[in-house]
């Protein structure tokens, strides 16, 4: 249920229509309200519709999703694990029951209104909760975090700040998807507050290394991608099979101590300067919402290895923006706009290669894009080169400046994807910075 990027279609509830979540999105997450359990839901303009509540009323009885209810669950996993089949026949029924008139907007088929939920006011009630009423949780229980480093600018960035200006990419970057295998335990949701995490750190000009609170707390603008069904331990995800393993994209902050990371990570890469916390937005966008956003990838150049070809468009025109607000001001300064078209590395062949010697991927695994950086110094996704290793302080409207950051201080990332007509939004994921305990 692959919408035109000139769609007009809209939902009979109208708060969807001119907002981040119109009828073109339908975002997965799991909510709850008032002290009742965790289950799936889609945002739809300013309300959640409950899947569990229009499973048990037998509207997903034509569907592939089969009768037990796969909605009453506090995670995706289980809806994640069913398959590109599954996810494409219940959001055709979403479509059906939410749009308001038979549309041809959509690039395979006419899709006529079902109006069972728009006619029953008893079950109106019950499956569409006003969506700031809710709680929401992680969506998925993260067997395995991921993270990458795809952007060629980000890692230039920082190759030529901590290695050499004149060589900053290894010569490994243009050949492999550069990622490590991370910590799925501190995996949070959305406003989950972030603990500033205590290390060793060594100053350039001393002798031996101290531990004590991070001084150097940053963020990473980052899109993630949530998996699918699973592939068998040793056998690969070949590269015409990764589109079924993909189910959906989420923002992702990637907390970073840089002073911990600095001392630690020759010879092997990040450790506890990048596990103590990893932020992910509520709502999952699918890769059919994300469709009328595909562009082509950069270049890449050399070409790459025949196991990591891939067909089509893999780039997404996703803009996205960092917000800074300090504990005084009312409102945050944007201090970041990029675009997640700029991604050197593709999410088809971060999943390729990370599969390719036979490791087993899971349903609800998360697999950061790495930090997200654009061409000019207003697109890179972290305050390291933003400040330039804290050489350029940011200033801020409130008068105050910032090179890493303070306690008190929430961090917002945004991302949407902008149609003529209508917004494939992703939302929000925030954080607060709280001294280290
Ligand atoms: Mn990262």
């Amino acid at each position: 249920m692959i919408f035109s990027k000139d769609s007009r279609a809209t939902s009979w509830v109208e708060s969807a229509n001119d907002s981040q979540y119109p009828i073109q999105n339908l975002p997965y997450g799991v909510f709850s309200n008032s002290g009742s359990s965790p289950r799936v839901g889609v945002a739809l303009g300013d309300q959640v519709v409950d899947l569990c509540a229009l499973h048990e009323a037998g509207l997903f009885s034509e569907t592939s999703v089969g009768s037990e209810n796969v909605f009453a669950n506090d995670a995706l996993n289980d809806f994640m694990a069913m398959g590109v089949e599954a996810w494409r026949s219940v959001r055709r029924q979403l479509v059906a029951l939410l749009i308001a008139e038979r549309t041809t907007d959509a690039c395979d088929v006419a899709i006529e209104p079902n109006t069972t939920l728009r006619e029953d006011a008893g079950l109106r009630e019950k499956a569409l909760v006003t969506r700031a009423n809710v709680q929401m949780h992680l969506p998925s229980r993260v067997g395995n975090f991921v993270d990458f480093y795809s952007s060629k600018e980000h890692a230039t960035n920082i190759g030529s700040m901590f290695r050499d200006p004149s060589n900053p990419l290894l010569p490994n970057w243009v050949h492999i998807p550069i990622g490590y295998n991370g910590r799925s335990s501190s995996v949070v949701v959305s406003g989950t507050d972030i603990v500033r995490p205590s290390g060793q750190t060594k100053a350039d000009a001393a002798e031996s290394p101290t531990f004590g609170p991070c001084r150097l707390l940053d963020i990473e603008l980052e899109i993630g991608f949530l998996t699918g069904p699973a592939n068998k331990l040793g056998s690969p995800i070949p590269a015409d099979k990764a589109a079924d393993h993909l189910f959906g994209m989420v923002l992702v902050n990637d907390w970073s101590a840089r002073d911990i990371q600095k001392w630690e990570y020759v010879p092997l890469g990040p450790f506890l300067g990048k596990s103590f916390a990893t932020s992910v937005s509520p709502w999952v966008v699918s890769l059919d919402a994300l469709a009328p956003f595909r562009v082509a990838q950069p270049k890449q150049d050399p070409p790459v290895l025949p196991y990591l070809r891939t067909d089509g468009d893999w780039g997404f025109d996703i803009d996205l923006r960092v917000h800074l607000k300090t504990a005084t001001m009312s409102e945050g300064d944007t201090i970041c706009r990029t675009n997640f078209k700029y991604m050197y590395w593709t999410i088809a062949q971060q999943l390729i290669h990370q599969a390719s010697n036979g490791t087993n991927v899971e349903p609800g695994d998360l697999y950061g894009s790495g930090t997200v950086s654009g061409p000019t110094p207003d697109s890179y996704g972290s305050l390291i080169e933003l400040c330039w290793k804290g050489t350029k302080p940011i200033k801020l409207s409130s008068g105050e400046e910032r090179k890493f950051l303070a306690d008190g201080d929430t961090v917002i990332l945004s991302g949407c994807c902008h149609a003529p007509n209508y917004q494939v939004g992703f939302g929000k994921v925030c954080g607060t910075v709280t001294p280290a305990r």
